[in-house]
């Protein structure tokens, strides 16, 4: 059964970084631009759990479906990297979610997958639905997908073959060898045809959001709109962000509030490595000595180490469980306790980064944690761990002018020292550099709040989502 509202499905891949933002974007359609929308969650661990029960309820219009666990261990071994797993849990969760669409009395106009999720465009077909993806990453990340499958002889041969900078036509920045995507890092691994017949299937899609807005990423969004550059591959990019989360959305009786509440402003440096971010157990120990020797207050938020996977924890359940001492220097807790908190696990982060005291944080580049630093004016110490977050460190230094990034890597082998630590974060927290940042950060998030605004560009794309989906309920 159809009727004359639109009906966009939403389909959510796990980690919090992508159903943090589905929840904004559906949120959004919801509220601003008549749609009703059912958000169908690919289940994984407490964390989005503990969010979906979050206070801060949804729209009237707005259905939240959890569908049930999938079990991977007889396909996939537990060592297999992030991105295969989540192909594996993708494509296995197919099933459910055409049978709960099957039951719907009225059946979606439009799905909406993330970049796991488009395998289910199968099932968009199936039902006759118009298929979008929503790139919960930056246009630099959509552009590099949509030109290695519209160029994938030059791609391989020349950047992950011969480790050559890459140019997008009509980016701004190239992308170095050194910052590129995992997948591209080694021409046999198979997750590199993967991304190149990704891209196509992107291309391919009636419409592509993306969580970005036209100020912080011109160049690369002029680029989709020219038909001699970026324009030439895809027809319908619709930048609609920045979706993030805003105060109160993320916990805030936590103790680490009241701490805040005492410390004075723009004087906390919180560290965070999003919601599966892992170091090894060297560089947690220079990291701890950086922080303690810069002199500067923290908020840390420590995770158990994992000498052979930066995305260590992205599965694990999230519990407060308590900081263990032994993978951090002898004495740290105790010499770091007026200034310093340490937070196990997970931390309201966006909490955090409103108050009024944080004045900076070191990130691992996830793009959602950097959209919430910037719309809260904070900037950053780049500390790329893994998938795009290289190209985002990269993005952030380079191009928008909001952090700063140490010169050794802190993935692989590499090891960031703490003198370098200490550097980094004493640059953020009280030198110049990091004064003006911090001034160009604020100025985004006047400029991301307004391409929110009714009439601006971010909602200006939405409402011609909502016209195009309208028009194919007409057709139909
Ligand atoms: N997050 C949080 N508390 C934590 C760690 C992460 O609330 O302790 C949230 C963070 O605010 C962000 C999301 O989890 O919205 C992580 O997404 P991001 O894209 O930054 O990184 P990912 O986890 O996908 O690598």
């Amino acid at each position: 059964m159809q009727n004359s509202q639109p009906h966009a499905a939403l389909l959510v891949s796990p980690g919090m970084g992508h159903l943090i933002p589905a929840l904004e974007l559906g949120k959004r359609m919801a509220t601003h631009h008549g749609f009703h929308v059912t958000v169908f969650i690919v289940a994984e661990g407490h964390a989005s759990t503990s969010l979906l029960k979050s206070p801060n309820n949804y729209p009237e219009n707005l259905d939240v479906v959890l569908l049930p666990p999938v079990d991977i261990s007889a396909i996939v071994g537990p060592d297999a990297s992030l991105t295969v797993k989540m192909i594996f849990i993708m494509r296995q969760s197919l099933p459910l979610l055409r049978s709960e669409i099957l039951t719907m009395k009225i059946r979606p106009t439009m799905l909406i997958v993330d970049i796991f999720g488009t395998e289910a465009f199968t099932i968009a077909d199936e039902f006759g639905v118009l298929r979008y993806v929503f790139i919960t990453s930056n246009a630099w990340l959509l552009a590099l997908s949509v030109y290695s499958s519209a160029a994938a002889k030059e791609v391989t041969e020349e950047h992950v073959k011969k480790h050559k900078p890459l140019k997008i036509p009509g980016c701004k920045s190239i992308i170095r060898f050194e910052d590129t995507l995992d997948a591209l890092q080694d021409p046999n691994d198979p997750l590199l045809q993967g991304f190149i017949a990704l891209g196509g299937v992107i291309s391919k899609a009636d419409g592509i959001l993306v969580n970005t807005w036209e100020d912080l990423e011109t160049s690369t969004i002029q680029s989709f709109r020219d038909t001699k550059l970026l324009g030439q591959i895809v027809e319908a990019v619709y930048p609609i962000g920045p979706l993030v989360r805003w105060v109160g959305q993320g916990g805030s009786d936590h103790p680490v509030m009241d701490w805040l509440d005492k410390q004075p402003a723009k004087s906390v440096i919180y560290v965070s490595f999003g919601s599966g971010g892992t170091l090894s157990a060297k560089q947690m120990i220079e990291l701890a000595w950086g922080l303690e020797l810069s002199r500067q207050r923290f908020i840390w938020v420590v995770r158990p180490p994992s000498d052979h996977d930066a995305s260590g924890s992205y599965f694990t359940i999230v519990q407060s469980i308590d900081v263990d001492s032994d993978y951090l220097p002898d004495g740290f807790l105790n010499r770091t306790r007026d200034v310093g908190f340490v937070v196990p696990m997970w931390a309201p982060q966006v909490d955090i980064l409103s108050h009024p005291s944080v004045g900076g944080f070191l990130s691992h580049c996830g793009w959602n944690s950097t959209l919430e630093s910037i719309m809260n004016g904070v900037p950053m110490v780049a500390w790329p761990l893994y998938a795009e977050q290289k190209m985002n460190a990269a993005l952030l230094a380079e191009e928008i002018g909001v952090a700063i990034r140490p010169k050794q890597s802190p993935v692989g082998d590499g090891v960031v020292g703490r003198e370098e630590v200490e550097k980094m974060v004493r640059k953020i927290m009280v030198e110049e550099e990091g004064r003006a940042m911090r001034k160009r950060a604020v100025e985004l998030k006047y400029s991301g709040e307004k391409a929110l605004s009714k009439g601006a560009c971010s909602y200006n794309s939405l409402s011609q989502v909502a016209k195009e989906c309208l028009q194919c309920l007409i057709g139909s």
